[in-house]
């Protein structure tokens, strides 16, 4: 079979470091992914952006960390228990496992024309039946009932509970919305597709609490913001479309729902979503907990439970939309060659320093820049092979600088630049490097 660009990207991204699967040694573990050196660096320079546009860049944003394990009668009051689950079906015969609506099922399972995708027996599949994707462990030393808990399979709820604290203690009004980044747990049953899903994720959420009646604009408001958001990432506006939930779409929880989709190679899919959510969450969290979480207009003297809006973006997912429109095949001077046109901010590596040759001074100078510069920017030093291949190692690792210490830097202090994606060179003060970068780097 021909590589598909996901193969490409999936062994690019293990040769250069940036995702390796989870206990390889030991066979993997089934969707559970590690970051390595580039790759933790890509995400958080992400978590970074995305952190920085909605806590610090705004006065009405507040930052939170809450705990991934909760009161288990979160779950229960958030409808996740109950609701929380997707029709699965089972092969009889090979025992696998597939949601009732892979698209490679052919046919009605439960029924004599239904085929398995995998072994491909005919009459095997069993009717669809209810999963629930919440991971379950115990609290405490005895694994009984009472002992459960659930490792939470979205961030927001943990916002919900704190409202009120955050609300009290920042003095913010509302409107005024909660950010949060932090770890998410699906039992999901058709992972794939790399690190698009998987049973462990990060989530990047933010619930904006509103006046109820003012639902409307502030859903286009954010609608709008987050675009901007994505297109400040780089991407390519022309992959990136929207799609609203029809009626059997809406989650359990939601009114109205946007999806932001990207044009994976492996077709149109969602990566963020905006919902409003309603005071859905919030009633339910006060009949439950029997604490009153209304909000009381300091204003008008009026009581109420504000309406949510939210948007919701995968961590992981935004870093595979940014992998995959970054990745390009070229030819170069009758060469192929691989590169990640990474926008350079959020580059993992910003600039590498080779010493052209290693003799005549070049590697100590070459040391000295990279030392000197190592402070600001996550620089990175090689010398090994020939001048060729460390530029093709860092095209793969979408490093958007190298500089290379000649023989003319020796006697005049000056360097070569290469720029990553028009590959030319200028020669520039070391002095005058760090400037260089910064001016390159901004946006
Ligand atoms: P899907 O339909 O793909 O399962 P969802 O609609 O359940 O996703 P939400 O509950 O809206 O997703 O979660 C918000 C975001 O969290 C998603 O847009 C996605 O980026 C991320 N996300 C959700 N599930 C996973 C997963 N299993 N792996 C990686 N990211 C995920």
């Amino acid at each position: 079979m021909p590589e598909t660009v996901m193969d490409k990207l999936v062994s690019l991204a293990k040769r250069r470091g940036f995702v390796f699967q989870s206990s390889e040694i030991y066979g993997g573990l089934g969707s559970v992914w590690d970051y390595g050196p580039l790759g933790v660096e890509l995400k958080k320079n992400i978590k970074e952006r995305w952190w920085r546009s909605m806590v610090h860049e705004r006065e009405d944003i507040e930052g939170l960390d809450a705990a991934i394990l909760m009161h288990p009668k979160v779950w229960e009051a958030s409808g996740h228990l109950a609701g929380f689950s997707d029709p699965l079906v089972d092969c009889k015969h090979c025992k696998n496992r597939f949601r009732a609506d892979d698209p490679r099922i052919k046919g009605t399972p439960g029924q004599p024309d239904a085929q398995c995708p995998v072994c491909g027996t005919k009459g095997s599949l069993t009717a669809a039946r209810q999963f629930n994707l919440m991971f379950k462990t115990f609290m405490g030393p005895v694994e009984e009932a009472a002992a459960v808990v659930y490792l939470r399979p979205e961030t927001a709820q943990g916002i919900y509970v704190n409202y009120l604290n955050v609300l009290q203690s920042s003095r913010q009004k509302i409107p005024f919305g909660i950010a949060q980044i932090g770890k998410a747990f699906r039992n999901e049953i058709t992972p794939g597709n790399f690190i698009f899903r998987t049973r462990e994720f990060e989530q990047m959420e933010m619930q904006f609490f509103v006046k109820p009646g003012t639902e409307g604009e502030w859903f286009e408001f954010w609608r709008a913001e987050r675009l901007k958001w994505l297109h400040g990432l780089g991407i390519r506006p022309e992959k990136l479309r929207w799609h609203q939930h029809g009626k059997d779409e809406l989650a359990h929880y939601a009114r109205d729902a946007y999806d932001i989709e990207y044009e994976f190679p492996f077709g149109w899919n969602e990566f963020e979503g905006i919902h409003h959510r309603g005071d859905f969450d919030l009633s339910n969290h006060q009949r439950a907990s029997g604490k009153k979480l209304e909000y009381l207009d300091p204003a008008t003297n009026e009581r109420f439970l504000p309406s949510v809006i939210e948007t919701s973006a995968g961590a992981d997912r935004t870093a595979l939309v940014v992998l995959c429109d970054a990745y390009r095949e070229e030819e170069v001077e009758g060469e192929k060659r691989v590169v990640l046109q990474l926008k350079p901010s959020l580059a993992p590596l910003k600039a590498a320093v080779f010493p052209l040759v290693n003799k005549d001074g070049m590697p100590e100078l070459a040391r000295r820049i990279h030392d000197d510069l190592r402070g600001a920017f996550n620089v990175f030093y090689d010398d090994g092979g020939s001048i060729g291949r460390r530029y093709r190692r860092q095209d793969e690792a979408g490093t958007p600088f190298a500089i290379t210490v000649d023989g003319q830097s020796t006697q005049d202090q000056t360097v070569t630049v290469r720029d990553r994606d028009t590959l030319k060179q200028e020669r520039v003060a070391a002095g005058q490097l760090a400037a260089y970068l910064n001016a390159k780097l901004a946006g």
